[in-house]
Order: structure tokens, then C-alpha cells, then sequence
């Protein structure tokens, strides 16, 4: 992670969002690596004003196993991070954390999601109220991390799974939304 030359929005509150990147801020290209395929998915931009407004920190926590795998590096999804903060035009800095968990699944990992632990860490750092926080995510590897910290675990249905595939895997505790925007509107 760069220095923050700015201390983030809201750096005091003990609320915030965890959110995944592919699948739930931009649509999903399976292994992304090139900055001008970045498409904001409908909503985010003021889905993630809204949260920002309502006194909520915002974390980005991506599994990036294309990095592992060797298809591209780890400066790659830096360029693809920057060219996102650049279409949202939002606050800057935008995030109070990014993890970039770059292994492939069968590569020994501390933060590949399902793990919990950058939310954790987070949480502790941040001095945070897990009850006042939630993990966004397409896929149950984030809702697994989001459950194994103990904050909401909220499931969207703009990536991997519809909202009809969420309910076949009926994952206890997952709250089901058609995407980031649904689930920001329901925060006071
Ligand atoms: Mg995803």
C-alpha cells in the first residue's frame, strides 16, 4: 500500500463496508489485467457516496490469484485499482485499506477470502463495531470471510451467482441483495 497523503473519510467512525472488487464494484472479466477493461457496475458510484455519507469507511479486499497463477502482476492490479477510483470520481482517497490477496488456491495464504483475517485486523486497527459492518461480495468466499469476522455477510447478485443460485447454496447468515446500490439503500 502507497502512504495516504490524506487521512481517509469517516477515519474516525467505527463503521464500515469490506468490499470485493470483481463481481461487486466492477463487472467481473475473470482475471482482469488491463485498466481499460474496467467497467463500473450501475450503482456503485453512489452506492459507495451514500455509505460514504452515512459515516461508513470503505475497504476493498480482492483475491487477485491471476497474480499466483502468473498471468499478470501485482502493479497490473494496481493500474486496474487506480483506473476504477478514477471512473468513480469520488472522495480520494476513496479506501482507508485495500488487500490485494495475490495466491493461487492451492498456495499457502494468510488473506485469500475465505479468510477472515483482513477484516480482523481491520476491525482491531480501526477500533471498528463489527456489528455496524458488513463484507459485500459475489461469491460465498466472501460471504464466508465477512462470517468468519463476524460482521453481515451480504450477498450480490451482479457477479458469480443470481439471486436464484444464492438461494440453492442457502448459506446461513447470507443477506441476499440484486446489488451494492440495494443493500446501501437499506443503511441508515
Ligand atoms: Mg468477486
Amino acid at each position: 500500500m502507497e502512504p495516504k497523503k490524506h487521512k481517509p473519510k469517516n477515519a474516525d467512525s467505527r463503521r464500515a463496508l469490506f468490499l470485493d472488487r470483481d463481481g461487486t464494484l466492477i463487472l467481473d472479466k475473470h482475471y482482469l489485467s488491463d485498466p481499460a477493461g474496467v467497467e463500473i457496475i450501475p450503482g456503485v458510484r453512489d452506492a459507495l457516496q451514500r455509505a460514504s455519507a452515512l459515516g461508513y469507511q470503505l475497504f476493498m479486499l480482492t483475491n487477485q490469484s491471476g497474480i499466483g497463477r502468473g498471468l499478470y502482476t501485482l502493479d497490473d492490479a494496481l493500474l486496474v485499482n487506480a483506473r476504477m477510483e478514477t471512473l468513480l470520481t469520488l472522495h480520494s482517497p476513496l479506501f482507508a485499506g485495500i488487500c490485494i490477496a495475490p495466491e493461487a488456491p492451492d498456495q499457502p495464504s494468510l488473506y485469500r477470502k475465505p479468510s477472515p483475517r483482513y477484516i480482523q485486523e481491520m476491525i482491531a486497527q480501526h477500533h471498528l463495531d463489527p456489528a455496524q459492518c458488513a463484507m459485500v461480495g459475489d461469491r460465498a468466499s466472501d460471504i464466508q470471510a465477512g462470517l468468519g469476522a463476524g460482521v453481515r455477510a451480504i450477498a450480490v447478485c451482479t457477479g458469480e451467482l443470481t439471486a436464484d443460485a444464492w438461494q440453492t447454496l442457502a448459506l446461513p447468515g447470507a443477506e441476499i441483495h440484486a446489488d451494492l446500490a440495494a443493500f446501501v439503500a437499506t443503511l441508515a
